[in-house]
């Protein structure tokens, strides 16, 4: 393809693009498509000949849209937000266009400082302490996701505490996201299960303090601790403080997850849940590709000392010696992730953060958690419904009453009322469980819904509640 013929068919796509965001709402929000229906419409060989651009457009709007989850839809409310936007979408167009792979410093010296930049911004946007900054001995680095800096900051902390892998142990609680357990068990480490606070969902300190004295007594390393700050399942917020005095007391890495919340500290009236990172967090991770309006994936790792972390994953054969590398004056990103390889990952976030501003953004964050207590607010006011009182972000859980029935009947019914209001295609929800109950996960924050998105959100829950009860259920 030429640069002139890359011209008129990167047009077609951002028409494409523009047509697609533009009437997103009249298809249903969750593919309806069987498993194996796509693949069974797609040719099972390559072509011979090379094919008109054209033909791609049109089977992703005839074969593979019926098989696409529109993430990007105003009724999409199942999952956290994976938010895109236009500049979003623009800069990692860019990156493309450069097609530049910034493994080291010197293989583009742009792609490195621009991102050293961009995650010193983003720690000022939301208030993260001055030692995450690329100023001292930490910094930031963009990773693929939170799964990766959760490794990444694993490493770092297993190469800090030295020893043995299978003396050292990781702390997490029932409510930790999964990618943790699986970090320790790549890692080939031992993983010990926190309590929980069984209204807040919250991890409890003081076990936590137990089972580190524990493991000291046996003469086991405790390693890292990871605390939360909105977990997935209900956005409970670990008391980070608290578990910070304890890993400090102990030498303990803690790592603090907010994957999702993270970002909304850029508005000052959630900045609370920052606290204790500045005194005590070794490392942070958030993504601005869930509520931040970056196209995923872009999640960000912070992280105090960045010496451990570059200990555990540099290695320089050959081929990489360069003389900015022997100089130590520049940042190599490669040590800081897990592939070598990388694109030029700042283009997207640095092209969002200019389009909106500071400002920007913390209309969005606020859009999406005035979503949340509108949609709260009708559910609180109808004697059908429970809404869980804890809803600081944009997710809000609640269920359905249904009276004289047992857990397990009540657990059938949500989840059948959840499946009719998915088949419907209008809008998308998910559940979780909280102890023994099946609850329903309703998470705002695309910058497509709007209030009146909302309204009809409920009011089709409401209708298909009553249609339920109606029907004799
Ligand atoms: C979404 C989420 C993750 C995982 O994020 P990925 O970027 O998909 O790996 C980790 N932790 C929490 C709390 C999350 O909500």
């Amino acid at each position: 393809m030429t640069p002139e013929e890359f011209r008129v068919h990167g047009k077609q796509v951002v028409d494409w693009i523009a047509d697609y965001l533009g009437s997103i709402e009249k298809h249903p929000v969750r593919s309806r498509v069987e498993p194996g229906a796509i693949r069974a419409a797609l040719p099972a060989h390559p072509p011979e000949r090379g094919e008109p651009f054209e033909n791609v457009l049109a089977d992703l709007g005839d074969v593979l849209l019926p098989g696409i989850t529109h993430w990007q839809h105003p009724g999409f409310f199942a999952y956290f937000p994976a938010n895109s936007s236009g500049p979003g979408i623009l800069g990692d167009l860019l990156s493309s266009g450069l097609g530049v792979q910034g493994m080291l410093w010197a293989t583009s010296p742009a792609c490195t400082e621009l991102e050293t930049v961009v995650v010193d911004w983003l720690a000022e946007l939301l208030g993260l302490p001055e030692r995450f900054r690329t100023t001292g001995s930490g910094g930031g680095v963009i990773q693929g996701s939170a799964s990766e800096a959760s490794l990444v900051a694993l490493l770092a902390a297993l190469e800090r505490a030295g020893g043995d892998r299978q003396e050292c142990a990781v702390y997490v609680s029932s409510q930790t996201h999964s990618s943790l357990e699986r970090a320790a068990r790549i890692a080939g480490v031992p993983v010990r299960s926190v309590r929980v606070d069984q209204d807040s969902l919250a991890m409890d300190a003081g076990h936590l303090a137990e089972l580190v004295a524990d493991d000291v007594a046996a003469g086991l390393v405790p390693a890292m601790a990871c605390a939360t700050t909105g977990t997935t399942s209900t956005t409970a917020v670990d008391p980070v403080r608290k578990i910070g005095e304890v890993c400090a007391r102990h030498g303990v890495w803690l790592h603090v997850d907010a994957a999702y919340a993270g970002v909304s500290a850029v508005c000052p009236e959630l900045r609370w849940i920052n606290d204790g990172v500045a005194e005590y967090a070794d490392s942070y991770a958030t993504n601005p590709h869930k509520w931040l309006l970056t196209n995923f994936d872009c999640g960000v790792l912070w992280i105090a000392d960045s010496a451990p972390m570059v200990a555990a994953l540099s290695t320089l054969p050959e081929y990489l010696r360069n003389s900015a590398t022997s100089s130590g004056e520049v940042v190599d990103y490669r040590d800081w992730q897990i592939p070598l390889g990388r694109r030029f990952k700042a283009l997207k976030l640095w092209s969002v953060i200019r389009w909106y501003g500071a400002e920007g953004l913390r209309g969005h964050i606020r859009t999406g958690v005035r979503h949340a207590a509108e949609f709260a607010t009708l559910a609180e006011a109808d004697p059908g419904f429970e809404v869980r009182a804890h809803r600081p972000f944009g997710l809000v859980c609640f269920r359905p009453l249904w009276a004289g029935r047992s857990e397990v009947e009540h657990n059938a019914l949500t989840l059948e009322l959840m499946e009719r209001i998915n088949a419907s295609g209008a809008m998308y929800l998910s559940h979780t469980k909280v102890g023994d109950s099946v609850v329903l996960r309703m998470a705002f924050g695309s910058p497509a819904t709007e209030s009146r998105h909302v309204l009809s959100a409920w009011r089709r829950v409401r209708e298909e509640y009553e249609r339920m009860g109606s029907a004799g259920n």
